[in-house]
C-alpha cells in the first residue's frame, strides 16, 4: 500500500474540500504556524479511526468539524478519504487477503455535528472495525508507529515494557493474531 492521495472538507481548517496528492515517496508540507499543517496529520490519523478528541489536540470530537472564522460560517460535517494505491511495483508492498483484488483502496470517515459517525471503504458504507482490521498488522493505524508525532520518541523511551511489547508486536506484524485469539477467547 502506498497513500496517493487525501481528501480534507470541512475538517479543522480545510472547510472547503480539497485533495492533496502523495506523488512520489518523499513529500513534505511547509507552511507559517497555524496554517495546518499539523491538522493534515490530525486527519490520517482520524480517519483511520482514532476515537480520542485529545489525540486530535481538540476537547471533543466535534472540534474536527470546522467550526467557522473571520467570514465563514460553521459547517455541519467534516469527512477525511485516504487513497492508496494498492498495486505497487513491489509486491511484497501489497496489501493481500481478501484486500489482494482491489488496485486501489480507499477509506473514508464522515462526522456530523449531531454526533453521526461514518466510515467508508472503497464507496460502501462500512464499520469501524472493517476500517481497524484493514490497517492491524500494516504498520499503519491511527496510534501507529508510522506516524511519529511530536513527543513520541521519549514516549517510547520511557515505554512500560508492555507498552513498548505492544509496539513491537504492531511493528512484527503478529498483533493483529493477538487480537483474533483474544476476541475468539472472549467469545
Ligand atoms: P505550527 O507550525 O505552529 O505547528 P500548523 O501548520 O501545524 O502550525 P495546525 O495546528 O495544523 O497548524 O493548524 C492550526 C489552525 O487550525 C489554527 O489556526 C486553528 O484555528 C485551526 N483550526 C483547528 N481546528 C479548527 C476548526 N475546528 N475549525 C476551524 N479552524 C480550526
Ligand atoms: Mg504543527
Amino acid at each position: 500500500m502506498r497513500l496517493k492521495s487525501i481528501k480534507l472538507v470541512g475538517f479543522k481548517s480545510f472547510v472547503d474540500p480539497v485533495t492533496v496528492p502523495f506523488e512520489s515517496n518523499m513529500t513534505a508540507i511547509v507552511g507559517p504556524n497555524g496554517c495546518g499543517k499539523s491538522n493534515v496529520i490530525d486527519a490520517v490519523r482520524w480517519v483511520m479511526g482514532e476515537s480520542s478528541a485529545k489525540m486530535l489536540r481538540g476537547e471533543s470530537m466535534a472540534d474536527v468539524i470546522f467550526n467557522g472564522s473571520t467570514g465563514r460560517k460553521p459547517v455541519g460535517q467534516a469527512s477525511i478519504e485516504l487513497t492508496f494505491d494498492n498495486d505497487p511495483d513491489d509486491p511484497q508492498r501489497k496489501l493481500g487477503g481478501v484486500y489482494a483484488q482491489y488496485a486501489e483502496l480507499s477509506v473514508k470517515r464522515l462526522v456530523t455535528r449531531d454526533g453521526q459517525s461514518l466510515y467508508y471503504f472503497n464507496g460502501e458504507k462500512c464499520r469501524r472495525r472493517d476500517i481497524s482490521d484493514l490497517f492491524l498488522g500494516t504498520g499503519l493505524g491511527p496510534r501507529s508507529y508510522a506516524i511519529i508525532g511530536q513527543g513520541m520518541i521519549s514516549r517510547l523511551v520511557e515505554a512500560r515494557p508492555d507498552e513498548l511489547r505492544a509496539t513491537l508486536e504492531e511493528a512484527a506484524g503478529i498483533s493483529k493474531y493477538k487480537e483474533r485469539r483474544r476476541e475468539t477467547e472472549n467469545r
